[in-house]
């Protein structure tokens, strides 16, 4: 007997209708034999309601807070799919993050998984039930509530796998798969039968929504395979496992787009030892994520610094930023949310030169100006203005042989 972790995302249960559809898979894995624990998202766009419901009742937002109203999505989930299940037949129980054990630090709003206990999951399973445990949220080692940061179910429904040593984490979805672009942007993107850990961690990192980059951390770490597939077609989808790549495959596996975050200048900042570690040590204390970092060279003793951070994070970056900006004698601060995150995905750029190059007369021939570059081993992304990136994408996934034969065809779902 198999035991599988099934994660549904929002617009997967976004509807009664879904609601049902999802709870009938559910009943099909369990009638086969399969132990299933299942991690459910906020129905369709509840999270982002809710969200948008504390914009407007106030300025201040205290973190515990947020974190209570936020998990509520998924509860109001779990409870719904245990009844669809249970007019089915199946016998399920709920469990919120924190009865299940999950265990976070004490950052809310992105709180990291530190232990999955997991004691009453793995007591429920043995009476034979089906669980249904809240995604996006634990309880912090000070015994408050939680969340994961957006996109955080995936991670939930990893860490229970791993922690449970599932036999795999299907993260159902609205796309049939890992595909070498995102298709909603990219409709010539074909879908990849195979990405490994590695290549998905890039992949994730530089922005790709399909999977959370913890997610992606967690399955690497404990080997839990994760098949991302449908909950419309239901078809097949992508594995993403630890199976290194194949001489013959690509040398790159895919574009990367990311609009969600947000670029700030810093303009003529006197260039000195310190000044740096004066900017970046407060934004890191206040646990903003900054990305790309350029700094220019310095002319007449001043130098601008730029840096990308995620738009969520603007509040706290700017009241930071415009107060060491003062403290070191800059002459102001800008701020760019219009910016796109391009990046190319591919194992074999470790050993094949010259696809930056490539890349960069891509861009240049489509008229893209790029503002910043950055580089790994297997990625290189540069930053654009939004308005370049539909362009600059699919002009990219044509340049390196990516565009199948045909449009995507599934549907894509609208998000309600
Ligand atoms: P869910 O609510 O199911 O978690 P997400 O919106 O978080 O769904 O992730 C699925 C979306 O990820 C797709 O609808 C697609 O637009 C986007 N996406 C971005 N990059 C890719 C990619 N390389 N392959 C497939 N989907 C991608
Ligand atoms: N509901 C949360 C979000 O919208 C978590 C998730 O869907 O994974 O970010
Ligand atoms: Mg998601």
């Amino acid at each position: 007997m198999a035991l599988i972790v099934q994660k549904y995302g929002g617009t997967s249960v976004a509807d009664p209708d879904r609601m049902r559809a999802v709870a009938e898979n559910i009943a099909f894995t369990k009638r086969h034999g399969n132990d299933v624990v299942v991690v459910p998202s906020a129905m369709g766009k509840a999270t982002d309601n809710l969200i948008k419901l504390a914009n407007d009742v106030s300025k201040t937002q205290p973190g515990r807070e947020m974190d209570m109203l936020i998990t509520t999505g998924e509860r109001v989930s779990m409870a719904l799919l245990c009844m669809a299940l249970a007019d089915l037949g199946i016998e399920a129980k709920s469990f919120t993050g924190s009865q299940a054990g999950i265990i976070t630090d004490t950052v809310h709003l992105k709180a990291k998984i530190l232990e999955v206990k997991g004691d009453r999951v793995r007591e429920a399973l043995a009476q034979g039930k089906v669980c249904v445990v809240a995604g996006f949220q634990g309880i912090s080692t000070d015994k408050e509530i939680t969340s994961l940061g957006r996109g955080g179910s995936d991670t939930t429904a990893v860490a229970l796998a791993a922690a449970l040593n599932a036999d795999a984490c299907e993260i159902y979805t609205d796309v049939t798969g890992v595909f070498t672009a995102d298709p909603r942007i990219v409709p010539q993107a074909r879908k990849l039968q195979h990405v490994n850990f590695d290549e998905m961690l890039e992949m994730a990192g530089a922005g790709s929504k399909v999977l959370a980059l913890r997610s992606v951390e967690f399955a690497r770490n404990h080997n839990v395979p994760i098949h991302v597939r449908s909950a419309f077609t239901w078809e097949h989808g992508t594995w993403v496992t630890s199976q290194e790549p194949n001489m013959e495959d690509p040398i790159i596996s895919g574009v990367v787009t990311d609009t969600s975050e947000a670029k700030v200048t810093v303009v003529a900042v006197p260039d000195r030892p310190g000044i740096s570690a004066a900017l970046f040590e407060p934004l890191a204390a206040a646990n903003v994520n900054v990305d790309m970092i350029v700094q220019n060279t310095s002319h007449d003793g001043t130098t601008d610094i730029s840096f990308t951070m995620p738009k969520a994070d603007k509040a706290t970056a700017e009241s930071i930023v415009a107060r060491v900006a003062a403290e070191i004698g800059a002459a102001g601060v800008e701020h760019d949310a219009e910016i796109a995150k391009i990046s190319l995905v591919g194992a074999g750029m470790k050993t094949s030169p010259g696809i930056a190059a490539k890349m960069f007369r891509t861009l240049a021939d489509e008229g893209v100006n790029i503002e910043m570059i950055s580089t790994s081993t297997i990625r290189i992304s540069v930053v654009t203005s939004a308005a370049d990136l539909e362009r600059a994408s699919r002009a990219l996934h044509t340049a390196f042989g990516l565009d199948s034969g045909q449009a995507y065809s599934a549907p894509l779902p609208e998000r309600k």
